[in-house]
């Protein structure tokens, strides 16, 4: 074999190689530290759902506790910037400003924000954030905060501005996620109804709710309303995936949600998803969920 032959061969296999690995590298900085939730539970759940995927990297970045001093605070500096993007599984006090203007300068500039749960309980008095994540819920959210939205019986889209309290839910149960928009790739491929692992249903979440994408509802009995489940939010030149889902490890180890984070999170960065579905998924009626070991 000559040189120049070889060398076109290790070029190949070097590219082949860089192509490979950048396909790998999303690397993800997930935020937590403060919950309502059991956090130092749901947090390895989330990593292990990204990582066994094979496209991620996780780094966490906890933030002090709640009794945490100043010089803890001062000292907690997430560099959102250095990653692809951001998971909060945050529900606290409320971060310093500078981390406060790390986020949103991060985010408005160009980066991914995925944000699960009671991460959208978090700031209601941070309005920057309340239209990074579209609608929240608790914190003293009212119609102040912005409307309600929901999907009506007819499948119309209702910005609701109509007074009330933000956030709710009633007694955890399994429930049904509808598609609403089947051809985005966060949800390209699912039956157009798949039964949720156990979790809490969030209903009457409220807030500016501008440039929100809703993908999937589900139906919650206490509220009456298609309560969005699946969401994005365009924020700046960034985009935000948003979902309700997630209550406890439980929650999270249901099949549909991990395929829904994995993918959602991956959209965030790249505005496409290259991940297949599982190959097992839940259907209208029953539940799949991964093991817990
Ligand atoms: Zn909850």
């Amino acid at each position: 074999m000559n040189n120049p032959f070889r060398f076109i061969i290790f070029l190949s296999l070097a590219s082949l190689f860089g192509s490979f690995l950048s396909a790998e590298s999303i690397k993800v900085l997930l935020v937590d530290g403060q919950n309502n939730h059991n956090w130092k539970a749901t947090t390895p759940v989330l990593k292990q759902a990204l990582e066994s995927a094979g496209r991620f990297s996780v780094t966490v970045s906890t933030s002090p506790a709640r009794n945490g001093s100043k010089d803890d605070w001062a000292q907690w500096n997430p560099k959102f910037g250095s990653f692809d993007v951001t998971l909060s599984n945050y529900n606290g006090q409320t971060w310093p400003e500078s981390v406060q203007k790390g986020l949103e300068d991060y985010v408005k500039g160009g980066g991914a924000f995925v944000v699960v749960h009671a991460a959208n309980n978090s700031f209601s008095g941070w309005l920057e954030y309340n239209r990074m994540i579209g609608l929240g819920g608790w914190g003293g959210r009212t119609e102040k905060n912005g409307p309600y939205l929901y999907f009506d019986d007819s499948s119309k889209l209702v910005r609701d501005p109509r007074p009330g309290r933000g956030g709710s839910h009633g007694a955890q149960h399994e429930f049904t996620v509808k598609l609403r928009q089947k051809e985005h790739p966060i949800v390209k491929g699912m039956p157009s109804e798949w039964k949720h692992a156990k979790d809490e249903l969030y209903d009457s979440l409220r807030g500016p709710a501008d440039k929100v994408e809703v993908i999937a509802t589900a139906y919650s009995s206490k509220s009456k309303r298609h309560e969005p489940i699946i969401m994005t939010i365009s924020y700046g030149k960034g985009r935000v995936f948003h979902t309700p889902m997630g209550h406890a490890d439980y929650s999270m180890r249901c099949v549909g949600f991990q395929d829904v984070l994995r993918r959602g999170t991956e959209w965030a960065v790249t505005g496409k998803v290259t991940q297949a579905l599982s190959k097992e998924f839940p259907s209208a009626d029953k539940t799949l969920s991964v093991s817990s070991k």
